[in-house]
């Protein structure tokens, strides 16, 4: 016991002197000291946040709109039955309809808990730009984007209160504030990119996020500005990777889904 202690004290001495090159290493790479379940409890905690916050998120009745829940779910089967999900079978992928047509807005929390508004599937032409925007937002999640960006943040003191033997749940209170976390450039570029292969080989033009972001353009949609234009890279230029990608990757199918997209939007209130 007196051992263990010793080498504690010195793997923590070690670990405070090399904190700044720490530092630097985490924000470098790709290393995420959080469990797949620190992400679903993350999510959680979100999830319930939201829940108990109904002046702010609307939820929509899944029993009274299930017609409607039924369309949005059957996007995310697709994209999860693409096979390109790591975490397809870790996560929960579970889905609430917010009732704001005011924001133009999807998001997915650590762990699969996606929230799309209202204002967002009103605003869209078809499936495939749904489909895409989803994708997006699942990507975040699936690449584990927040416990990823947080280890980059945290990562010394995270290492040090594993390696003193704390325990885990101090990890995730070290966490609490997840949602004022924005994505950096490059997950937003990796979220984009990544949505192009979900897609890819499904029934869905696997172009759809340019879609969104092509009508944002003609629109001139300021003001309302969603969580994809929220940092750095400028639509052009994602409109222009994305389409580069899906030339890449060799993406065929076109088909229309604009008949059901119609009852879909029909479906809400
Ligand atoms: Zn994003």
């Amino acid at each position: 016991m007196e051992e263990l202690r010793r080498y504690r004290l010195i793997i923590f001495l070690v670990l405070i002197i090399l904190g700044p090159f720490l530092a630097k290493f985490f924000s470098a790479s790709d290393i995420n000291l959080f469990k797949i379940e620190d992400d679903l409890k993350l999510g959680q905690k979100l999830s319930v946040e939201i829940a108990n916050n109904p002046s702010h998120y609307k939820i929509l009745d899944p029993v009274e709109y299930k017609e409607a829940y039924n369309h949005i779910y059957r996007i995310v089967k697709t994209i999860l039955n693409s096979g390109k999900l790591k975490h397809r079978d870790d996560f929960r992928w579970e889905v609430k309809i917010i009732h704001d047509d005011k924001v133009l807005n999807a998001f997915c929390a650590p762990g699969g808990f996606i929230y799309v508004y209202t204002g967002l599937i009103k605003f869209l032409d078809n499936e495939s730009q749904l489909a895409g925007v989803l994708g997006h937002e699942m990507a975040h999640a699936d690449l584990r984007h927040s416990t990823r960006q947080m280890t980059a943040k945290y990562g010394t003191d995270l290492l040090i209160t594993i390696l003193m033997g704390g325990e885990h749940d101090q990890l995730t209170q070290i966490a609490t504030n997840i949602t004022s976390l924005a994505y950096s450039r490059e997950h937003e570029t990796e979220a984009d990119l990544a949505s192009v292969a979900y897609l890819c080989g499904t029934e869905y033009d696997a172009r759809g996020t340019a879609g969104f972001f092509e009508k944002l353009l003609q629109g001139g949609q300021a003001g309302a500005i969603p969580e994809f234009l929220s940092t750095h890279p400028n639509p052009e230029n994602r409109i222009e990777n994305i389409y580069k990608e899906a030339q890449k990757l060799g993406c065929k199918n076109l088909k229309s889904t604009q008949d059901r997209y119609a009852e879909l939007k029909s479906l809400l209130p």
